[in-house]
């Protein structure tokens, strides 16, 4: 596999530092979580796309996320996450296209988001909803040959590619998590993978653990350390012919997410060259 290998950070603290470090150690990219709405806004806007581009580390991604969400639980996410609140909704959205303009000035071409639980009902109100504020997006982004990728893992991989159908725009992606399908317990992420390859132009490198009990979610771990398995995740996308980046994926701050993507990296390259892939 010659996919590249890529770390997902944020916007936040020493950006410059911890983009140094990355290219210094070998990532060759890496995607950005979205900086908070007030720097989408003004001086500041400009002032991160010229550290990220002084950097030299090309950035395949932005990963939109929004104030006021909460992933404690099921129900949390359901009341907090994505597009899906309709109270939010409007206000999300024009997030969503300042994301769009800043991955844009980034030469990057995916702009990804958990876009909060999709009904099961394709009847349901706020599935036509979730429709309606896709080809929106999707419009918006499409003159500038971007794509807008759903990040797995609060539905099925069924109900996902039904969505992608109903919302009908060819700039409609898949940015695949195989350990939030285990979280979540939405599926087995292997043959998913099965489902949504079409579709796929990016992937997190993550970890979990199925929830223990109903309403809950599972817990995330360090690459190579949850019920993913990273040997059978690789062979599969080798398998469905993914050529786009391995983005290292670690919800935790600080020093131990940078020491566990370069042990992530490793792992990574390790595994591709045991299994010859
Ligand atoms: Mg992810």
């Amino acid at each position: 596999m010659a996919n590249m290998i890529g770390a997902m950070i944020s916007t936040g603290r020493d950006l410059a530092g911890r983009l140094k470090r990355l290219k210094e150690a070998g990532f060759q990219c890496v995607q950005l979580v979205s900086p908070p709405e007030a720097d989408l806004a003004g001086p500041r806007f400009q002032e991160l796309v010229e550290v990220v581009k002084a950097s030299g580390v090309p950035v395949v991604g932005v990963a939109a996320v929004y104030q006021g969400e909460s992933y404690a639980d099921v129900a949390a996410v359901r009341a907090t996450v994505g597009l899906l609140p309709a109270e939010t909704r409007p206000a999300r959205m024009e997030h969503t296209k300042r994301c769009g303009d800043f991955a844009h000035a980034l030469d990057a071409s995916n702009l990804t988001s958990h876009i909060g639980y999709i009904p099961e009902d394709r009847d349901h109100p706020d599935y036509g909803a979730l429709v309606k504020a896709l080809q929106e997006i999707c419009d918006y982004l499409a003159p500038r040959g971007q794509n807008f990728c759903l990040e797995t893992g609060q539905e099925s991989a069924d109900l996902l590619r039904a969505f992608i159908g109903d919302v009908g725009r060819d700039n409609l992606k898949v940015n695949f998590d195989p350990a939030n399908m285990i979280m979540y317990g939405t599926g087995d992420p292997v043959a998913a993978l099965d489902v949504l390859g079409p579709w796929v132009v990016g992937v997190h490198c993550k970890d979990g653990v199925w929830p223990k009990a109903s309403g809950q979610l599972g817990e995330e771990r360090k690459l190579g350390e949850g019920d993913v398995g990273i040997e059978r995740f690789l062979v599969k996308l080798k398998e469905i012919g993914y050529q786009g980046p391995l983005v290292i994926e670690r919800e935790i701050p600080g020093e131990q997410q940078m020491a566990d993507f370069l042990a992530g990296k490793r792992l990574l390259e390790e595994t591709i060259g045991k299994l010859g892939l």
